[in-house]
């Protein structure tokens, strides 16, 4: 059985060819059955679908199937015939079984039943052999191939940004630190800090927040970029919305402005989306009975109007509306939660930062669409957004989707040396740290455009699920690095 080459379980499912020799190898869903025949469940992962393994006693004792229990690492060689029972149209006539691994029933912590999303996150090395995950992780392989395919077929270079960075590119305090030094004894200087030039890289350096600034350098030259990488925010925010380790996709435009941006971000969600409507439809018909299955817990307020698919559609299928923040505070200042103060944050000035509150209010209550929002006041966005005319907004965009949010911030960039030089300064970010970037705006510097897309809050979006660290294998958020 060992060296017999064996047949994924997706491809056996859809043969049109019957009566064929074949070998399945996988693990055991369950087994039922009686003194006559016995029914195996076998899945591979190559599909959100078991197919049905069918083991006549007359030529397996009890003995040989002993082993097949839930969780088993098994190979089975057989015949593939025709199914008579429900839900199949095809099953394997077994002919010879194989125990690779067993798992003990009495540990095994999988059971076929429902076991909870906290649960299955406490034993995240076994989740991957639940339907939900392994449906949640195909997706998420589908979704990642959708964006490089979209980019690549828009003539876009993928180029790696570092991760170990000597630069801040968001305003410091939520990075993690990388250092050799020893944490008990560093070295001091005189004034009595910790003196990095005697560290590893001879300066302070952290893991990267943003891949931004390093893409904005290739588009220079290269015209249309984009990073797709791992990124890390020390912020303590403990939400279903943020991790501390996050993978972000990061596109940058050459000759291009915000409302460019806009139509690539949007561009760029419809098609992704649209692929993994073409191409996961089981695994998103089981994660949308999932959803509704958890809906129904819910109070009936809270509860999605719409189904996982159709949601996936109404985006597809619907303009999302573009509205400046200043349009977006007026709606916000005369809604219904502004005025019976029923917003934790209220909306009473120009210059206030949105919430998440806000964001979903307009998202889901107001437009019943996606909203990209534009036209930041500078105070509260980043210190390299291109300087609107009016001297007080920056051409800053994010995208709100339903459910989640802001999937994607982006911006114009500053491109005139003088206006960024003046930013840098007034920020009080250190010049000489970022004397690089300055340096673009000196030498063949032009109007350049890009966002950043967390890849976890899209991911969330497209399986419905709503917690953000049940859509990364391993994820890492405070108070939790196992696995
Ligand atoms: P938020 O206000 O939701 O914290 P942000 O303004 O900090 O987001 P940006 O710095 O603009 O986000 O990052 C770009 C994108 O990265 C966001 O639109 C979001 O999709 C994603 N993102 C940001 N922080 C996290 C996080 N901690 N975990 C997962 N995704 C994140
Ligand atoms: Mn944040």
């Amino acid at each position: 059985m060992q060296d017999r080459k064996h047949t994924p379980v997706k491809e056996l499912l859809a043969s049109t060819e019957v009566d064929l020799e074949v070998t399945v190898k996988g693990w055991v869903r369950t087994k039922r059955g009686n003194a006559f025949v016995q029914f195996i469940a076998l899945n591979d992962g190559s599909t959100i679908n078991n197919i049905q393994v069918v083991a006549d006693m007359k030529i397996f004792s009890e003995e040989d199937l002993k082993q097949f229990t839930t969780g088993a690492a098994v190979g089975v060689a057989g015949t593939l015939v025709k199914s008579t029972g429900a839900g199949q149209t095809v099953e394997i006539q077994a002919t010879q079984v194989f125990v690779y691994g067993v798992a003990d029933p009495e540990k095994f912590p999988l059971q076929p039943k429902k076991h909870s999303l906290e649960f299955l996150r406490e034993i995240a090395h076994l989740r991957f052999r639940t339907s939900t995950f392994s449906a949640v992780f195909r997706i998420r392989h589908a979704l990642t191939f959708a964006i490089h395919k979209f980019f690549n077929d828009r003539g876009f270079y993928n180029i790696h940004s570092p991760i170990i960075t000597g630069s801040d590119a968001e305003g410091a305090g939520e990075m993690f630190r990388v250092t050799l030094l020893n944490a008990k004894n560093p070295p001091l200087k005189e004034d009595g800090t910790v003196d990095y030039s005697q560290d590893f890289f001879g300066k302070e350096t952290n893991l990267t927040v943003s891949g931004q600034l390093e893409a904005e350098l290739g588009a220079l030259a290269l015209s249309k970029v984009y990073t797709f990488g791992p990124t890390f925010r020390a912020e303590n925010s403990n939400t279903s919305r943020h991790l501390a380790e996050f993978w972000m996709i990061e596109p940058e435009v050459a000759f291009a402005d915000i409302n460019d941006n806009m139509t690539l971000a949007q561009d760029m969600l419809v098609s992704v989306v649209k692929y993994i409507l073409e191409n996961c439809e089981d695994d998103l018909k089981f994660l949308s009975g999932r959803l509704l299955d958890e809906e129904k817990s819910k109070p009936e307020a809270e509860r999605s109007p719409l189904e996982l698919i159709e949601k996936l559609k109404f985006v597809t299928e619907n303009d999302f509306v573009r509205l400046t923040y200043t349009e977006a505070i007026e709606i916000l200042r005369e809604s219904k939660p502004n005025k019976k103060k029923q917003f934790n944050y209220l909306i009473n000035e120009w210059g206030a930062d949105l919430q998440s509150e806000h964001e979903r209010f307009l998202v889901e209550k107001h437009f019943k669409k996606p909203v990209i929002l534009y036209n930041y006041p500078a105070a509260i966005k980043a210190f390299y957004m291109k300087q609107n005319d009016d001297g007080k907004t920056v051409a800053a965009m994010d995208i709100l989707f339903p459910g989640i949010g802001e999937i994607v911030g982006g911006s114009q960039r500053e491109e005139v040396y003088e206006k960024l030089h003046r930013r840098i300064t007034e920020v009080g970010i250190e010049e000489k740290s970022l004397w690089w970037y300055l340096e673009t705006r000196q030498f063949g510097t032009v109007p350049h455009a890009g966002f950043g897309l967390g890849f976890e809050r899209l991911m969330m979006f497209v399986t419905g699920m709503t917690n953000i660290r049940d859509v990364i294998p391993f994820p890492r958020f405070p108070k939790n690095a196992e696995f």
